[in-house]
């Protein structure tokens, strides 16, 4: 017999099913020697009152063998000799677009700007002692995109859930580990993400699929208002029935070539900000309502804050409990950070973006001539002002948070997770008014939800300008290929269909189906 139970338990009651069992069995009035197994189905810690509770969802079995924990396997047929279809960009929208067209019976051939995982990681090593960015691999651009040396939090507000259920089940037949499927806010850890990617690719390739890494598109090739194929800097000209265009929201130079070309691309809302760093024992103090801390029992604490500020959000961003702050930039000139945690998120330091929502009409007039691509050019400028003010390198420009929020600038600055190091900086002044002004607001709001959150301790640092990107690459809701140019098909995060990696995911399984409807003349 299977039974569904629900249990509501302290942290150490759910930490262990020697604690659990007894307490499952006294609720089924059954004797704990009755049940043969107990699997836990979903989990979920609730922290609005002062005693932290636990939710668990159980499948019990009671005299009955348990059959084998939940895998769902893919098996990825030969598509070697299968018509091929071009995806540009190895991030989550990227591969789940080749996995997906995969199991639909085509040969994606997957060409990635930047490195592989195991080359990516000695450019990333570099960055992190303060050599100069390589434009082509870095934190945002080579195998895996932006989501492999991240958090790796799985959170979508798609409201299609067995969509997102595939997308844990295809990370988790890669590797990621089995608490994604358990957890309402599963996330991944920058220590395990690189092997679930490369995983990822051998299931391309072993299936006759293609990835080619140093493969950057600079042109597409256009006959008739029809994509045939795309050309790489090399000058090399690739051709396919479809053209997946999943280059993320860092490839402004995609965007520019599009605009270039008359091909339409579209002004849209975005954030930029900067980004906080607390003790993470303070943020665990304040989410848990015990100055004791999380305990041995809970994980590391996170928040999700969000308020209106002179009629603009202001909200936290990609928050990495047990973290650290990563320079994230793209190119020279630029001073961008975004954050990280292990698998464990068992770093001394919790960080989150702070940003303020940008609307096209917010964008200042001297960037007003620059068109659709004013944000891009705005965004640029902004990175350019923290770089400067970082002393022109990798240091960030940083201020206290309690400085920060009174206008201050700070004498030293606390300990940081920032491995390139933060100097003092007046960024209330250095960042557009617009921007500094509302998140004051926003910052002293949070402050009173969450006490203790305006403290010393903590650092911003500039400039968190990549939260999503300030242009759209204009689509058919339905066919899902570009306004203008049949077979291109605008993916994830840099068209603007998708923040974060379980959502670019999604939209690009959604976009391999439509790649697959036009060719079967649907
Ligand atoms: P991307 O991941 O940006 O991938 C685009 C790919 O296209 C890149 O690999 C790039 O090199 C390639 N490319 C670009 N131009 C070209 C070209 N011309 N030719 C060939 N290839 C090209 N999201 C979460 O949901 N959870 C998190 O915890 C999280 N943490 C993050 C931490 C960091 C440090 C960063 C930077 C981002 C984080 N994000 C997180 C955001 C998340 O990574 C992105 O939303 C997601 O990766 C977007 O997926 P994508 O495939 O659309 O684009």
């Amino acid at each position: 017999m299977k039974k569904d139970i629900a249990l509501r338990l302290t942290p150490q009651e759910a930490s262990d099913e020697k604690f659990y069992k007894p307490l499952v069995a006294k609720k089924m009035k059954v004797s704990p020697d009755k049940i043969t197994a107990i699997r836990v189905r979903k989990r979920s810690i609730d922290a609005r009152q002062r005693q932290v509770m636990v939710q668990l969802y159980l499948d019990v079995y009671v005299n009955s063998p348990a059959p084998d924990p939940e895998k769902t396997v893919f098996e990825y047929q030969d598509v070697s000799s299968k018509p091929e279809v071009i995806v540009i960009g190895a991030g989550p929208g990227g591969l789940f677009t080749a996995l997906r067209l995969i199991e639909l019976g085509y040969k994606p051939i997957v060409l990635e700007r930047g490195k592989s995982i195991s080359d990516r990681k000695k450019d990333i090593a570099l960055l992190n002692r303060n050599h100069p960015v390589n434009p082509e691999s870095n934190y945002a651009f080579g195998e895996g995109g932006a989501g492999t040396f991240s958090d790796g939090k799985l959170y979508t507000r798609s409201t299609k859930r067995g969509d997102f259920k595939k997308i844990l089940n295809v990370l988790h037949f890669h590797g990621a580990q089995d608490d994604i499927l358990i957890d309402s806010h599963p996330h991944i850890g920058t220590d395990k993400l690189p092997g679930v990617i490369k995983s990822m690719r051998e299931s391309i390739i072993n299936s006759g699929g293609e990835v080619l890494f140093n493969s950057c598109v600079s042109d597409l090739l256009i006959e008739d208002a029809q994509v045939k194929g795309v050309v790489l800097k090399d000058c090399a000209k690739i051709y396919g029935v479809a053209v997946v265009l999943a280059t993320g929201h860092s490839a402004r130079d995609v965007y520019e070539m599009l605009h270039q070309k008359s091909i339409e691309v579209e002004a849209k809302t975005w954030a930029m900000g900067v980004r906080v760093e607390h003790p993470q024992e303070l943020i665990d103090q304040i989410q848990y309502h015990n100055p004791e801390g999380r305990g041995p029992y809970l994980p590391a604490a996170s928040y999700s804050f969000s308020c209106q500020i002179e009629d603009r959000g202001v909200y936290s961003f990609c928050m990495c409990p047990g973290g650290f702050i990563v320079p994230a930039m793209t190119g020279e000139n630029e001073m961008v950070v975004n954050g990280m945690s292990p698998s464990k998120r068992n770093s001394p330091f919790a960080n989150s973006g702070m940003v303020v929502e940008i609307r096209p009409e917010d964008i200042p007039a001297e960037f007003k001539k620059y068109g659709v691509l004013a944000g891009l050019e705005y965004q640029k400028e902004v990175e350019r002002l923290c770089f400067i003010n970082g002393g022109n390198n990798l240091v960030a420009p940083a201020q206290r948070l309690t400085d920060f929020v009174d206008s201050k600038l700070s004498f030293d600055l606390p300990e940081t997770s920032y491995v390139p190091g933060a100097i003092a900086s007046p960024l209330h002044f250095v960042l557009p008014e617009g921007i500094s002004k509302r998140l004051q607001g926003g910052f002293k709001q949070f402050g009173k939800w969450a006490k203790g959150f305006i403290d010393p301790e903590a650092i911003v640092m500039g400039t968190e300008s990549r939260t999503s990107s300030p242009v759209r690459i204009p689509r058919d809701p339905v066919s899902m290929q570009h306004k203008q140019i049949k077979g291109l098909f605008p993916c994830g995060e840099g068209a603007g269909y998708a923040g974060g990696i379980a959502s670019s995911a999604i939209d690009g399984e959604r976009c391999a189906e439509a790649v697959a409807r036009m060719i079967g003349g649907q």
